[in-house]
């Protein structure tokens, strides 16, 4: 599933090839993703695209009078083609640009969104959201703050959107593998210092993956083949049984929310 470093890749990806360009029409082959696709994005015409934004795990594409909010769901990918290519089964939507490009965004699950809203701070999907974990927002008062009282294990508070967004399955585990911290403990039995710590992986964890993610932005634009994901070295996500790369004891999996989660019983406490 795409997360929020695939996000933001994708953002910068697609950004240069459509700010200042003009979408001259998009071209909706199944609507039915998550929810349909929205009525003004069928009928988009000669709309110049001002700015491509994010926030969480949404892409915001900017026009003159609204924004086409683009969510990637579980399987969604977007990639910029130089012609018009013949368009696979799971090519769902194009957007066709006036500088000759075209936006493609394929989604096999189709549980992704293309929606369109005439007001952002109106816009059901992006209300209740917390703050970007790349913000000052973010901070450890912050996240202190919200920790007391909670008996909720770590793990999957951290991955409550209305807490901070961004931060998925893979990270969540990444975050508290790096802090040491066990994914079973109570949010509000951390203490200051690990809070100060654990804001602090959670950020690095994310920007590194984003840097990573930018290695391969010159592959964003193909004619054909994946986008511009990259593989990642992570710690413990996925590896249970697989020895902990600091200390060789066997990397736990276990569930947390019905979502998995990995540790090393050692080196997190
Ligand atoms: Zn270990």
């Amino acid at each position: 599933m795409p997360e929020l470093p695939e996000v933001e890749t994708s953002r910068r990806g697609i950004e240069p090839h459509l700010v200042g360009a003009t979408i001259l029409h998009a071209i909706v082959r199944n609507g039915r993703l998550r929810w349909p696709v929205s009525e003004e994005i069928h009928r988009l015409s000669d709309q110049p695209v001002l700015s491509v934004q994010r926030r969480a795990k949404y892409l915001l594409l900017e026009l003159p009078h609204g924004w086409i909010i683009i969510h990637l769901g579980m399987s969604g990918s977007l990639r910029v083609l130089s012609e018009a290519l013949p368009p696979a089964k799971h090519d769902h939507v194009d957007l066709v640009m006036s500088n000759g490009r075209i936006l493609r965004y394929t989604d096999p699950r189709r549980f992704g969104a293309w929606l369109w809203s005439s007001d952002l701070t109106a816009s059901n999907v992006l209300a209740h959201l917390g703050p970007e974990p790349l913000s000052e927002d973010f901070s450890s008062g912050y996240l202190f703050d919200k920790s007391r009282g909670k008996r909720t294990p770590v793990k999957p508070w951290l991955m409550d959107n209305k807490l901070v967004v961004g931060v998925g399955n893979i990270y969540a585990s990444e975050s508290l593998f790096a802090a040491g911290i066990h994914p079973d403990r109570q949010a509000m039995s951390l203490t200051a210092d690990e809070v100060v710590l654990l804001v602090s992986t959670i950020k690095a964890v994310l920007l590194r993956s984003i840097e990573q993610g930018g290695t391969t932005l010159r592959d964003f634009l193909q004619t054909d083949g994946k986008p511009g994901y990259f593989a990642q070295q992570l710690q413990v996500y996925g590896r249970a049984g697989e020895p902990c790369r600091v200390c060789n004891t066997p990397v736990k999996g276990t569930k947390h929310a019905q979502r998995s989660t990995f540790y090393c019983p050692t080196c997190q406490k």
